[in-house]
């Protein structure tokens, strides 16, 4: 068989991924008698099995088996749905004395396939542990259960007049111990900061089943190693997630938010420096959407942004948000911003529009967040979440553009969109790529081609969405080979068997 070059690279590095997976520590799969011993400890309905004597439909142990794209697709056997961070130790413990692999799962909304099993590995779910532990008005300390969706947290802190210090599209149904394990960014760490920042403390269950009790709720701790750092953006590597201490903040007494479009992507820049001039302290969220992005989300109903009019001519938009004290004062300095706009010379936007109603800011805000589900009803999407300098944006979605138009492939039976948008106040732009299916010519034109160009701009191959299993063979593009053997080292201290979460992050 004939195969194009880039076809057999692609081939070649699949292969070199086979021999790898090969040589982790082999790991057993699930027994009945595995089930007869968890069912010592665990009510039958935290047991899921198709080995269980109580009979399962595939269709429930399937939702597990694959992820929120439908690109990932695990062959468990087996989830177990524990209650209590005790039932997670015995089941750690007993799992690492069988060799048996474990792959913990939140709201199984990530994006890079680390929430589904490689082969058959045991799936634990957190669902069930879902309980707020407390809340200090006072500090903002708040202390929850793995398992808590982070809706559910913010609508818990709002009656206290808190918010979360993060917010992202998924949050309907992304738990907070998924969003600690993927270090999730999001839409408010530009005022609020990474999670690096305002996670006081955990409480993880390790491989062998040792409960690690680091919930603290105190904002200085200078005793030794800050050990909750390296569970931060784990991904399940490293242990269980099982309770979170997280600091939250006072609920800003007004919120605006506005969308501009912009006529030509190189003003974005220039409107992002003059807008942190002109709002300095009260700007909580930059997102730009391309064009494409902007009219997919509409298509598919994500929100209502401009009239058809409002957006003629536009290459590009923004939504801006404000988080102050007092809405007089917030709305003075977004009205004196959208005038500078309109008058520099030539305008840096073409309009902005300004929610009037709550309505109106949380329809601007589905439209920004809907961009990713829009993608997902559009076709089978190819992701890349980057971190590049801000003024490279566009070149990265044209050289991506040009590198598929080259093979042959932008079309609509191949690929459909190629689109961008994100965090941009964080440098973090979404690339899209919108197929008709996912294939392996498509993939191998975009890797390595997308790395190398993100490499060529000294950035990073996954600025919130994690390694999982999609990007294990490219980590060494952002980590040199010290850092990755490190980064080993410390797998093999905590996890000498290899059950936690095999295949993802390294390989
Ligand atoms: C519509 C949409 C919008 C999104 N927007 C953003 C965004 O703006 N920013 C962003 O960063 N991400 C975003 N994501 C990606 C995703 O939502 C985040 O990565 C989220 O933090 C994952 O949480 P989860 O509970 O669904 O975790 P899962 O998907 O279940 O798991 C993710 C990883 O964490 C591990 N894990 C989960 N729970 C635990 C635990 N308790 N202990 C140890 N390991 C665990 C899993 O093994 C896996 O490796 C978005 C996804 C969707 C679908």
């Amino acid at each position: 068989m004939l195969c194009s070059r880039a076809t057999a690279r692609h081939l070649a590095r699949y292969a070199k991924r086979w021999q790898h997976t090969s040589a982790r520590p082999a790991l057993n799969s699930v027994t009945p008698d595995d089930i007869a011993h968890f069912a010592q400890f665990l009510p039958q309905n935290a047991i899921l099995s198709t080995l269980s004597p109580v009979s399962v439909a595939p269709a429930e142990i399937e939702q597990y088996n694959s992820d929120w794209m439908g690109k990932y697709r695990g062959k468990s056997t087996t989830v177990l749905r524990p209650h209590t961070t005790e039932q997670v130790s015995k089941i750690l413990k007993w799992c690492h004395e069988r060799r048996i692999g474990v792959v913990p799962q939140g709201g199984n909304t990530g994006l890079v396939g680390g929430s589904v099993p490689i082969e058959d590995e045991l799936i634990l779910s957190l669902g069930n542990m879902s309980k707020v532990r407390s809340f200090d008005p006072v500090s903002g300390a708040l202390v929850a259960d793995a398992g808590c969706i982070l809706e559910a947290l913010t609508e818990h802190i709002a009656t206290h007049d808190h918010i979360m210090p993060l917010d992202l599209g998924a949050k309907g149904s992304c738990q907070i111990g998924g969003n600690v394990s993927t270090n999730a960014g999001g839409l408010r760490l530009l005022r609020y900061g990474s999670l690096h920042g305002s996670v006081l403390g955990l409480e993880v269950v390790l491989p062998d089943g040792t409960i690690l009790d680091n919930l603290s709720t105190l904002r200085k701790d200078n005793t030794g190693y800050d050990l909750k750092q390296l569970f931060i953006g784990a991904e399940g590597t490293l242990g269980v997630v099982t309770g979170v201490s997280i600091l939250t903040s006072a609920a800003p007494r007004a919120v605006n938010n506005v969308i501009l479009a912009l006529p030509r992507f190189e003003n974005v820049l220039p409107l992002f420096k003059s807008t942190r001039r002109h709002l300095s302290e009260i700007l909580s969220a930059f997102e730009f959407i391309d064009r494409t992005a902007y009219e997919l989300a509409v298509k598919h109903g994500q929100g209502k942004g401009l009239t058809n009019e409002e957006s003629e001519g536009a290459e590009c938009f923004v939504l801006l948000e404000t988080s102050g004290g007092s809405k007089e004062h917030d709305e003075e300095k977004l009205n004196a911003l959208l005038e500078t706009l309109l008058e520099s010379d030539p305008p840096l936007i073409n309009t902005g529009v300004l929610s009037q109603s709550p309505t109106q800011f949380a329809s601007l805000w589905r439209l920004r967040e809907g961009v990713t589900e829009a993608v997902s009803k559009e076709g089978k999407a190819y992701k890349y979440d980057i971190s590049i300098p801000l003024a490279s944006f566009k070149d990265v979605v044209d050289a991506t553009k040009e590198q598929l138009r080259k093979k042959g492939l932008l079309h609509e039976n191949a690929v459909k969109h190629v689109l961008g948008y994100g965090h941009v106040g964080d440098g973090n732009l979404h690339l899209n790529i919108v197929a008709a299916a996912y294939t392996q010519e498509i993939e191998a034109a975009l890797e390595p081609f997308v790395y190398e160009l993100v490499s060529s701009y000294k950035g990073s191959i996954s600025a919130e969405h994690g390694i999982g299993a999609m990007k294990t063979h490219a980590i060494h593009y952002s980590k040199s080979a010290v850092a990755v053997d490190v980064m080993k080292r410390i797998k093999h201290l905590f996890d000498p068997h290899g059950i936690m979460n095999p295949g993802k992050v390294l390989e």
